[in-house]
């Protein structure tokens, strides 16, 4: 497939095939956001082979942390690295042999290859432990729906985890493969789902002045909801609104609808151009509903923070990568998409990065998507390098 060649992986994982094998059975097996429970049964029987000096679980119920300590754990940082446990709502469209079994889930964000990847890193860790210093690998449910991150952050046992580094990679197509994707500051917007309900009044579709249809609010409000985020001189930098759902009562001829849907996603690179955003959105919804005599309620929901790495810890990604040969390309803007590790960099010194899986895949979240196998050592071992420079200067 390619031909990579790193000089100096520092160590070989002698079970690669088993690891590969790992793989293709969470593929095989995905399971969706907060109910990761076979997955996560699953990673952590598969780990004991490397006897982890602690298993912290139930983090955010289905999460959890295994702990592999250096020969002095006390003398140096505790770094953590995480995979996510979730795979999305998606049909999978590939013939392999280890295509999903559960009808209309699949792993197309690769976290199948992350956890793979965490679980290649317990490997080395095993052989080859740290000379100080603690490592955690945090497998997190619930990665997509921005609920993950959070829980395991609110989880108590998380607290005496306390880790002074935190990293996270994702799979990047079509980055050429095994290339390295770094920012300092913001790398992936901040977002938030609105759902808005227009209450007006049902009558019978023959008396419409009998009741109160909120069709015409509601594609006012579509309109005023597009042109928001056309309006670019608003903001810092980009932001988005996308309407990516709406709804006009019931399927029924007979019926005058009394209520309407409306659902956006907002997006922004910038924490306070989001908050301006949601701000102006709930205006407009405001001035829809007194024009049309409509009650609305609103609803924030999928709430991620724009994930903002720092800067000591983006230059220990880079000078890793180069250690071990890679090519590290620098983002010139932060990607688009979101991702609910900035609930983590938000508390601890940390970076989120991207590793490219090549640029003849299909895109993450495509129903043909599938994780390049050859990726889990590449990602184990710059992990294994980032650990031995944090905890070894
Ligand atoms: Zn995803
Ligand atoms: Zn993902």
């Amino acid at each position: 497939m390619s031909s990579m060649s790193f000089s100096s992986s520092p160590i070989s994982i002698p079970d690669l095939k088993e690891i590969v094998t790992l793989r293709h059975h969470l593929h095989q097996h995905p399971e969706l956001s907060g109910l990761e429970y076979e997955t996560s049964h699953t990673l952590q029987n598969f780990l004991q082979r490397y006897q982890p000096d602690e298993i912290v679980s139930e983090l955010g119920d289905t999460g959890f942390a295994a702990i592999f300590h250096g020969k002095k754990p006390d003398a140096g940082p505790t770094v953590l690295f995480r995979a996510e446990l979730d795979a999305l709502p998606i049909l999978e469209k590939n013939e392999l042999t280890y295509t999903s079994i559960q009808k209309g889930v699949s792993h197309k964000c690769g976290h199948d290859g992350h956890m793979a990847t965490l679980v290649g890193l317990a490997s080395m860790l095993h052989q080859q432990p740290l000379s100080k210093g603690r490592v955690v690998l945090l497998f997190q449910p619930a990665e997509e729906t921005g609920a993950g991150a959070w829980a395991v952050l609110h989880t108590p046992a998380f607290q005496k985890i306390a880790p002074d580094y935190v990293f996270a990679l994702h799979n990047l197509p079509p980055l050429p493969m095994g290339h390295v994707l770094v920012r300092s500051d913001a790398f992936a917007a901040a977002s938030v789902g609105l759902k808005i309900q227009l209450y007006g009044k049902e009558s019978h579709a023959a008396e419409p002045e009998n009741g109160q249809n909120p069709g015409e609010g509601m594609s006012e409000l579509i309109q005023a909801f597009t042109i928001l985020a056309r309006d670019q001189h608003h903001f810092q930098d980009l932001t988005l609104l996308t309407v990516v759902h709406a709804r006009l009562g019931d399927v029924a001829f007979g019926t005058n609808p009394g209520f309407a849907t409306v659902m956006a996603t907002l997006r922004a690179f910038e924490q306070d151009d989001l908050n301006k955003l949601k701000s102006l959105a709930i205006e407009a919804v405001k001035l829809v509903s007194h024009k049309y005599n409509l009650k609305y309620n609103s609803e924030w929901v999928e709430e991620f923070p724009a994930t903002k790495n720092s800067a000591e810890a983006t230059a220990l990604v880079k000078q890793a990568a180069l250690d071990l040969n890679m090519d590290v390309i620098r983002a010139v803007k932060p990607v688009r998409w979101s991702e609910d590790f900035g609930h983590f960099t938000n508390l601890y010194k940390g970076a989120y990065f991207g590793l490219g899986s090549g640029p003849n895949r299909p895109q993450l979240h495509h129903a043909d998507y599938d994780f390049p196998d050859e990726l889990i050592p590449v990602g184990a071992s710059l992990f294994y390098r980032i650990a031995e420079s944090v905890t070894n200067p």
